[in-house]
């Protein structure tokens, strides 16, 4: 009999990984086992997170807009950015969220939709984490639907035409909302949505924090109020017009989540096999019933199927050709498999199971979020089949 094989390893899946890729991920790996690991379970039990820390030393890993070109980003391949989001929510789907919210949701809509000034104001601090962004876009009766969005941007009356905006409305859910530096608001205008870059001490802006989740717990949630906040006209994103805007950094988070939410499934699995094949019930190790291994089974089959189709997007990514449903069919599979296996996992673990000693709970908890946000799954499912049938069944 060899030994145990991790579960990645079932198909080599490394071997389709390029060399560069595969070092970046193993340095990732290196500082979520040494740096997040031991902590995770304590801010999670809190609820405190020390985001402003933990982002100036994602900075310095080069983690923060990583697949950004300029600005001091990395420029690194998509696959890369996917692979350091699988190691981050390898640790925790909350600290994956700090990296993807701030790179993929608020750098991203600047670095693709901002003005000159826009981008060199902000993108350079955020990328070594010194400025931290949000996102807002969901309020509190729009979370699917975001076109339906009550928040109103009113050109003051000016002359020119050029006078200030006025922002007045509300956001919910907003992961960093109340640690951001900067949010990136979008808002109905005469001229359909669009989006605006607000500095969080511009007067009548506030942020309050949500409190007793039972998911994301290592993460910074919070509901926006803008009162009336008065901003330049330069502060409009020129280049994002209508919901496409906001919608092309969906994207590119949910690209992170595909990859994002094996590593959480990875980590529950890794776990439940080493506590398999330690535990002894009815005086033989755990590992060794058959049903246990067809669980096991199942899950690392699970994984790997995942982990193929992540790369496969990846590829297609990193040449320019993903289409947009394809990304619909990585985060439905891709959440949803994992939060079935830390499901089964924990059964596994019986009543230890449901403690923080081990991550199962934890990640089982996180990926009820990670299920919602960035499109439901009824809505990638919605997604799919419009693509297949032509037919658009939101309405
Ligand atoms: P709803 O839209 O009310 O949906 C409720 C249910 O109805 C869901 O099951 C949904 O799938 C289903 N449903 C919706 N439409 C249909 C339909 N046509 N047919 C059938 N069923 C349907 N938002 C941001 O803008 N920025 C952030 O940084 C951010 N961070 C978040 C962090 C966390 C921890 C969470 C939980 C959410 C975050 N969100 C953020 C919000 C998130 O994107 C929304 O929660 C999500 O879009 C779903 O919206 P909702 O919660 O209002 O649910």
């Amino acid at each position: 009999m060899t030994g145990p094989l991790s579960p990645l390893a079932l198909l080599d899946t490394d071997s389709l990984v390029a060399d560069e890729d595969r070092a970046m991920r193993d340095t990732v790996r290196a500082f979520v086992d040494d740096r997040l690991r031991p902590e995770i379970a304590g801010w999670y039990e809190s609820g405190e997170v020390p985001v402003r820390d933990l982002a100036l030393e994602f900075g310095k890993l080069g983690l923060l807009g990583m697949h950004l070109e300029g600005y001091g980003c990395a420029g690194t391949s998509a696959t890369a950015y996917g692979l350091a989001c699988l190691e981050m929510e390898a640790g925790d789907s909350g600290l994956r969220s700090i990296v993807s919210v701030q790179g993929s949701l608020a750098m991203y809509a600047i670095w693709k939709h901002g003005s000159p000034e826009q981008k060199e104001r902000w993108l350079p601090r955020m990328a070594t984490g010194e400025a931290i962004g949000c996102f807002g876009l969901t309020e509190p009766d729009f979370g699917s639907n975001p076109g339906g969005m009550r928040t109103r941007a009113v050109r003051d009356a000016a002359p020119n035409g050029q006078g200030d905006w006025v922002l007045t409305g509300n956001k919910m859910w907003i992961t960093n909302g109340s640690v951001a530096d900067v949010a990136v608001i979008w808002a109905r205008t005469d001229e359909g949505v669009r989006g605006f870059v607000v500095p969080t001490d511009t007067p009548g802006f506030t942020a309050n924090e949500i409190k007793h989740k039972m998911s994301l717990r290592a993460s910074v949630t919070a509901e926006l109020a803008l009162d009336g906040v008065r901003l330049p006209a330069s502060a409009m994103l020129p280049e994002a017009r209508g919901l496409s805007g906001p919608l092309s950094c969906l994207t590119e988070a949910r690209f992170g989540i595909i990859f994002g939410a094996l590593g959480a499934a990875r980590d529950c699995l890794e776990t439940t096999i080493t506590y398999a094949r330690e535990r002894e019930i009815f005086d033989r190790q755990l590992a060794s019933y058959q049903l246990t291994q067809a669980k096991l089974a199942d899950m690392a089959v699970e994984l790997g199927k995942g982990m193929l189709l992540a790369l496969h997007l990846g590829r297609l990514k990193d040449e320019g050709r993903l289409p947009a449903p394809a990304i619909s069919v990585g985060k439905l599979n891709n959440t949803r498999e994992a939060l079935a296996i830390a499901r089964e996992c924990r059964t596994i673990l019986g009543a230890a199971g449901i403690t923080l000693e081990y991550p199962l709970m934890r990640h089982a908890n996180n990926l009820e979020s990670v299920l919602t946000y960035e499109g439901t799954s009824e809505v990638h499912q919605l997604v799919i089949g419009q693509a297949l049938t032509g037919e658009s069944a939101f309405r």
